[in-house]
């Protein structure tokens, strides 16, 4: 096919009102959600349709034109935004956002890809039923981006990462087939499970179009607390006590320093100073249970009692109510939002092995200190998964262009660190191409041997989502 005749096959193939040509209506695709990426693109393929996902993705094999899945674009690392290539595609599944079934027997949902997290949801609860995937950005992020990047959020602790909620895939691949993986099987077991090389793959193997999904337990029943801590170490003690006492119904433990309360006083609406002191940590704890809310309420206040008398926790507020449980949320999930806020900043989605975050934050911080005393860090994440985000702010005084300016070193000192203490350079938010070179030199080569052969088998043109994760 001749460059020039592949534009206006695509849009007789699919339609004008799905394929969309003009510049002024592309161009809010795009750009990343932080503002760091952006690309170009000839045409922005909306599809209603597996189908027209499949003559989309055929066309572009055959002229070779690169295809740049799109979801929610709620990613951190600029993986759905395209390149400078003025030929990409952008595939956009917001059009395919169906429910096709919920079944209250089995316990699944089968849901398309372009369909926003939180409806999903709601539309689980309305059916007694728990979909436990939830993140801040739930109610623009769609289950397709979730799956692409295996997305963990505030519940891993208790129920894992996206993968461990899927348990079918429909996908079209770049040749235009589609693989039809959509079972949902408890139990499954002939032979390599493919729809696993999906999950987390970031749009650079194919495009997934629908999901089955697990549902577990509507959990109604919750009771929270915020306990301060003195250091992570105490933090730790206190994970460990409440996992032994209070089992599965552990549905959240996060935490966050004394710096990050400070950041969301300063720049969210409707917070509230949460003890009459400051204090150097804060943990969030989340228990929730299917009935018995009065058991659940006395049991957290007693392993917080046992907590406070051992000293593995300096003060503690217990949510009485629900305004009071989603107040003290509220804390943890601005966070986030308050330091886009305060300015450009250095973004660090880490995970260690549990035991050595402590050992972790003590030696980072005198590294950071060591480049620089006036850099902020605001550090917080899901503690109880091993998750630190340790972001870094500019210095007081430091121009808007600090990051620029000074990340790559920066982020190099802490990407050092989590790897010399065997951890992951990142836990949940993907390599995009934001981590894309840290990632290609901090990999077991033979793992990214394999990876490369992978996407080969996938994607023999490598027309998939190019100059992400690989
Ligand atoms: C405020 C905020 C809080 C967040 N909190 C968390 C958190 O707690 N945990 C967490 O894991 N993440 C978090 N994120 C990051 C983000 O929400 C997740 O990575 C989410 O899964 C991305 O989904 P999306 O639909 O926005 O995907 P996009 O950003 O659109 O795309 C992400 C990647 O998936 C690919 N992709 C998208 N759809 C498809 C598809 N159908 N088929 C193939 N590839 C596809 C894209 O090409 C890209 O590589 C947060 C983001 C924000 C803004």
């Amino acid at each position: 096919m001749q460059p020039d005749d592949f534009l206006p096959r695509l849009v007789e193939a699919l339609g004008p009102d799905t394929v969309v040509t003009r510049p002024e209506d592309i161009a809010p695709w795009l750009a990343d959600w932080r503002g760091l990426y952006r690309g170009q693109a000839q045409a922005v393929v909306r599809p209603r349709r597996v189908e027209e996902v499949s003559r989309a993705l055929a066309l572009c094999q055959q002229a070779a034109v690169p295809v740049v899945p799109r979801g929610g674009n709620t990613g951190l690392c600029g993986a759905a935004t395209p390149d400078g290539s003025p030929r990409n595609v952008v595939l956009s599944l917001d059009r395919m956002n169906a429910i096709r079934s919920i079944d209250t027997i089995a316990n699944t949902m089968v849901a398309e890809a372009g369909c926003i997290l939180g409806n999903l949801r709601r539309a689980a609860e309305a059916e007694h039923r728990l979909l436990p995937l939830s993140l801040a950005a739930e109610d623009s992020c769609q289950i397709g981006g979730n799956l692409a990047t295996n997305a963990g959020g505030v519940n891993v602790v208790r129920y894992g990462m996206t993968r461990e909620l899927v348990l079918g895939i429909e996908a079209v691949l770049p040749t235009g087939e589609v693989f039809h993986g959509l079972r949902a099987l408890r139990k499954d077991n002939t032979g390599y499970d493919l729809k696993q090389l999906l999950i987390g793959s970031e749009g650079t193997l194919g495009v997934i179009t629908a999901a089955a999904l697990r549902l577990l337990p509507r959990t109604d029943v919750r009771s929270v607390v915020l306990a301060a801590v003195e250091s992570p170490a105490q933090a730790l003690s206190l994970f460990s006590l409440l996992y032994a006492r209070c089992g599965a119904r552990l549905q959240a433990f996060e935490f966050f320093t004394g710096d990050c309360v400070d950041l969301v006083l300063a720049h969210a609406e409707g917070v509230q100073e949460p003890f009459a002191t400051r204090y150097p940590g804060y943990v969030l704890v989340e228990l929730a249970d299917t009935t018995d809310e009065s058991a659940l309420g006395a049991l957290l206040e007693q392993v917080i009692g046992t907590a406070l008398d051992d000293g593995l926790c300096l003060d503690a507020a217990v949510s009485a109510s629900l305004a009071q449980l989603q107040a003290l949320w509220k804390l943890r999930e601005e966070i986030s939002e308050a330091q886009r806020a305060d300015g450009p900043h250095l973004k660090h989605d880490v995970s260690l092995p549990i035991e050595r975050i402590p050992a972790f934050m003590d030696s980072m911080a005198q590294r950071v200190a060591r480049l620089d005393p006036g850099i902020r860090p605001f550090i917080f994440g899901h503690f109880g998964d091993g998750n630190l985000h340790y972001n870094l702010s500019r210095p007081a005084g430091a121009g808007p262009d600090w990051a620029t300016r000074h990340g790559k070193a920066v982020t190099a000192e802490v990407i050092d660190e989590v790897v010399r203490y065997g951890g992951s350079i990142s836990a949940e938010h993907g390599i995009g191409q934001l981590k894309r070179d840290d990632f290609l030199r901090t990999k077991d080569p033979l793992e990214l041997r394999l990876m490369s052969e992978i996407k080969r088998v996938f994607d023999p043109a490598g027309i998939m989502n190019p100059g992400k994760l690989l």
